[in-house]
């Protein structure tokens, strides 16, 4: 998807300002494992989300990364709108604190202050603004009942089809996905009450998982149709 300059000005902006930080500040805070991601969604000029995570969990925040940069271009249209006046709104700049688990088995929060270091004060690179803040268990993500009854159906499909790795990567991306609105929507509209955030997050989820599988399958069984037509 095409990046529009704006986007590309706030991500140079955000990325040249955590390079600029004194180089002690710098040292100290890699030492200690802290590292940095910047993602967009899709080519939406913001909000632009921060990712902060430890060095042991990059693999994680590459498929964080990995869903908000791609797979939420892939997600039906009318998914991406449900959450386009919510976007609008939300702060320039979004930290996303990313952890393995949290003590209170939440998935995720919203938090009121910004706790990372570098973007807990306003400052002109990323608008002049308060940036947002959340934090995302990624272990409860993994082991979340979502939609108990029709992913336990979609895992039998795939199965048959030993694509059940692949489907699950997916599946864990599109939660992460969800999660990120979820929380964004909570940050935006504070005085929202959570069954509606949550059901809003919720058609986003089950309807995206919907549209992957649909799409997964068609492919699937043309493969199969193909290896048969082989053996005939
Ligand atoms: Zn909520």
């Amino acid at each position: 998807m095409a990046t529009d300059p704006e986007t590309s000005n706030l991500r140079a902006a955000v990325e040249q300002y955590l390079a600029a930080r004194p180089a002690l500040v710098r040292w100290r805070q890699w030492l200690a494992g802290r590292r940095y991601r910047v993602a967009n969604l899709g080519g939406r000029a913001h909000p632009l989300f921060a990712i902060a995570f430890q060095f042991r969990d990059g693999k994680r925040a590459a498929e964080l990364t990995q869903a908000l940069e791609h797979d939420w271009t892939e997600v039906p249209a009318k998914c991406r709108e449900a959450y386009d006046e919510i976007l609008f709104q939300a702060p320039k700049l979004v930290v996303i604190q990313l952890h393995r688990t949290n003590v209170c088995k939440c998935l995720a929060h919203r938090h009121v202050a910004v706790r990372e270091g570098p973007f807990a004060m306003p400052h002109d690179a990323f608008g002049g603004d308060h940036a947002g803040e959340m934090d995302i268990a990624y272990e409860r993500v993994k082991t979340w009942q979502a939609l108990p009854l029709s992913e336990t159906a979609l895992d039998a499909k795939f199965l048959e089809g030993s694509r059940l790795e692949e489907f699950h990567a997916e599946q864990f991306r599109l939660r992460l996905l969800s999660i990120v609105l979820h929380e964004t929507n909570h940050l935006v509209q504070p005085g929202e009450p959570e069954t509606s955030i949550r059901e809003r997050s919720m058609a986003f989820y089950r309807e995206a998982l919907a549209a992957y599988t649909e799409n997964a399958i068609a492919t699937l069984s043309f493969t199969i149709d193909r290896s048969f037509s082989r053996l005939g």
